[in-house]
């Protein structure tokens, strides 16, 4: 068993954007600008319990969340960051299993440390491998949503018809396009968590609690497959906070409004509340 995870802050959803934290936004590609980025103050850790450890980006402006999701064998590392900030200097402090890293979907600011990780995980689906020369991954400007080119070497594909085993703890995996093509989702059965990267994630400003790239009949049909197979999980997002269960039957249905205005109501954007969870489609 590894050592307890030292914890250092709260994972709430208080965090105001500062002047110079919104400048990150124009300054993410030039390396060397920003002040200090070491690790040690860059990222804040947080145990949701001994074996599953938030790690949060909270002096990015965009609030990155990632996860280190720990079994007794193995570890994932869920999520990277943009890569401003190493990230494998705090996971090399909480465990000393070996990590392998693993992004939810392919946009710049989940991609960008991956390449300090000797293993590195991808989902064995299309929209994935249509990036790939053998087992190199180059991510484009349209996948990654930026300019800055990344690559990395995947050393595990994953079978999504077979969960991740990580020695007394396994995770099953869905492919959940909506945010993305390449948007992934892990579940822990056991535990009841679901990780969904940014398809579902509270976002601190107006556009919000999904995020949707690709068309709204996929983000429906992952909404319904999610709230159907994993109802009472609670939900851990990609940026900003988790959510609790209720909020996948709350993005499901909001979806589902959406989608039926998309093809029957009138204007070219709405915004479609269901508890908590507001979605914000256009046509
Ligand atoms: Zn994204």
């Amino acid at each position: 068993m590894d050592p307890a995870p030292t914890t250092e802050g709260n994972l709430d959803n208080s965090h105001r954007t500062r002047d110079w934290e919104k400048m990150n936004c124009l300054l993410d590609h030039i390396p060397g600008i920003i002040g200090n980025r070491d690790p040690k103050t860059w990222y804040k850790t947080e145990a949701i319990d001994p074996q599953t450890i938030a790690i949060r980006e909270y002096r990015y402006y965009q609030h990155n969340i990632h996860y280190l999701i720990m079994g007794t064998e193995r570890a994932i590392l869920l999520d990277t960051g943009p890569g401003l900030s190493d990230i494998s200097a705090v996971t090399s402090q909480l465990t000393r299993l070996p990590v392998t890293a693993l992004a939810t979907h392919g946009h710049y600011d989940h991609i960008g440390n991956l390449h300090l990780f000797e293993r590195i995980a991808a989902a064995d689906i299309p929209a994935i491998r249509e990036h790939c020369e053998g087992d190199e991954y180059h991510s484009t400007f349209h996948s990654s949503v930026s300019a800055r080119r990344r690559a990395f070497t995947v050393t595990e594909w994953l079978d999504l018809s077979k969960p991740i085993d990580l020695g007394g703890r396994q995770l099953t995996i869905r492919h959940t396009p909506g945010h993305t093509n390449d948007s992934i989702s892990l579940h822990d059965p056991d535990r009841g968590y679901l990780f969904t990267g940014d398809f579902i994630c509270p976002l601190p400003n107006v556009f919000g609690k999904i995020l949707m790239g690709t068309s709204l009949p996929d983000a429906v049909a992952s909404a319904r497959m999610l709230a159907t197979e994993f109802p009472e999980s609670r939900v851990f997002g990609g940026h900003t906070g988790f959510l609790p269960p209720r909020s996948l039957q709350d993005t499901h249905e909001a979806l589902e409004e959406a989608a039926e205005w998309a093809e029957h109501g009138s204007g070219i954007m709405c915004s479609f509340q269901k508890g908590d969870m507001r979605i914000i489609a256009s046509k």
